[in-house]
């Protein structure tokens, strides 16, 4: 008799373009990827270089070695990389927003244990779109004397088309039961008319999540009365950059936010498609004043990294990762200073990975 044959689960095993970033950047990325491993993920890292440390090391910011990496692979986890005010170069963050049209900027809001905030219960997503409206860069002043200016908001059905379908799609595959669309239809009828109608056509296609859509202004004020009524948002850019602020405030600030730019899926129709895909990135910056001290939080990068592996479909890794880091911030005794504790990077990150079992 022949033995039967057992049938192991294979998990892929992804490649992933690392930036490790500026200031903190390289501590909270050796942090992340002690954690990721423990939780036993399986992605095969590619370090690319940008930012200032780019800057120093090849004379270029965003190297072409760094796109040609994040093209191959289509994937990036990216630590915060520092932007000079003023003159010198431009944000690398923009750029690759732009190089790879990663359209959907996704943040998800959620109160945890630890992490001082006003409510309790919150747990939102913000889905931006990141390529149109009045960001679209079309500006100028009316008359020589500069006394007038004005700036066009674009809004088209392919981009809002997309990125409500990506709220949708997100909402179905992270178990979410609404979304709600936010605009000023009222006001600004054809522009955010247009964004509205396409909602209400999509959300035809997804009768199992339920749709509703609701005014800027009134949202922001039931944002900050009621957060726990809303699931996932959907919105264009302005109102989605404001709003995703908000939201990080009602569970503590940008200090732990994660946050994903998501291009489309690789063979997706759609200008996008060939040069698709997905970056992660910690919301903060590269706090500068506690670079090199050893004592920054990773927690952001942390969580940014389980959204990556949500969507690699390493789902139980995520899990574990999201579960470790809720313990750590539960326990006075390991949370880092910026959250009122005395731990330190490695501490904190030894207490996540002890408490992944
Ligand atoms: P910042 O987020 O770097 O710092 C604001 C404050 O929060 C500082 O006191 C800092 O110490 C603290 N802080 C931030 N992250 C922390 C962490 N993980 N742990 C502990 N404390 C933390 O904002 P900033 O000072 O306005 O910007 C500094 C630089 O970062 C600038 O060059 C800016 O362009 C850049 N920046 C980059 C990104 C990005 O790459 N996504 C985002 C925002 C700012």
């Amino acid at each position: 008799m022949t033995a039967p044959t057992v049938s192991v689960p294979t998990v892929s095993r992804p490649t992933v373009s690392l930036i490790e970033g500026d200031g903190i950047g390289p501590e909270i990325t050796a942090a992340t990827l002690r954690a990721v491993e423990a939780a036993g993920a399986q992605i095969a890292w590619e370090r690319v270089d940008a930012g200032a440390g780019a800057v120093a090391r090849h004379g270029d910011p965003l190297p072409p070695a760094t796109l040609a990496s994040i093209q191959r692979t289509r994937l990036a986890l990216k630590a915060p990389l520092a932007t000079p005010s003023g003159g010198g170069y431009r944000s690398v963050n923009v750029a690759l927003r732009q190089h790879f049209d990663l359209y959907a900027n996704v943040r998800p809001a959620r109160t945890m244990a630890g992490v001082p905030s006003r409510f309790t219960g919150v747990d939102l997503v913000i889905v931006r779109e990141n390529t149109e409206d009045l960001y679209a860069g079309i500006e100028h002043y009316i008359d020589p004397r500069r006394t007038a200016a004005e700036s066009i908001a674009i809004i088209t059905r392919f981009g809002s088309e997309r990125v409500i379908v990506y709220a949708f799609e997100y909402a179905r595959r992270h178990g979410r039961r609404k979304v709600t669309l936010v605009h000023k239809a009222n006001i600004l009828k054809m522009s955010n008319g247009l964004f509205l109608d396409t909602g209400r056509e999509v959300a035809k296609r997804y009768p199992d999540i339920e749709f509703d859509d609701m005014i800027v202004d009134a949202t922001a004020m039931r944002m900050v009365i009621a957060p726990e009524r809303f699931d996932v948002i959907v919105t264009m850019n302005l109102f989605g950059d404001i709003l995703s602020d908000l939201a990080a405030g009602l569970v503590g600030g940008l200090g732990v936010a994660p946050a994903a730019n998501i291009g489309d899926a690789p063979g997706a129709p759609g200008p996008s498609a060939e040069r698709a895909c997905a970056m992660f990135e910690a919301v903060h910056g590269t706090a500068p004043d506690i670079a090199g001290k050893g004592i920054a939080n990773p927690t952001g990068l942390m969580l940014s990294a389980a959204m990556l592996l949500d969507h690699v479909e390493q789902g139980v890794a995520a899990a574990r990762l999201r579960a470790g880091v809720a313990a750590a911030l539960a326990d006075p005794a390991t949370r880092t200073g910026d959250l009122g504790g005395r731990a330190n990077t490695a501490q904190y990150t030894d207490a996540v990975i002890r408490a992944m079992g």
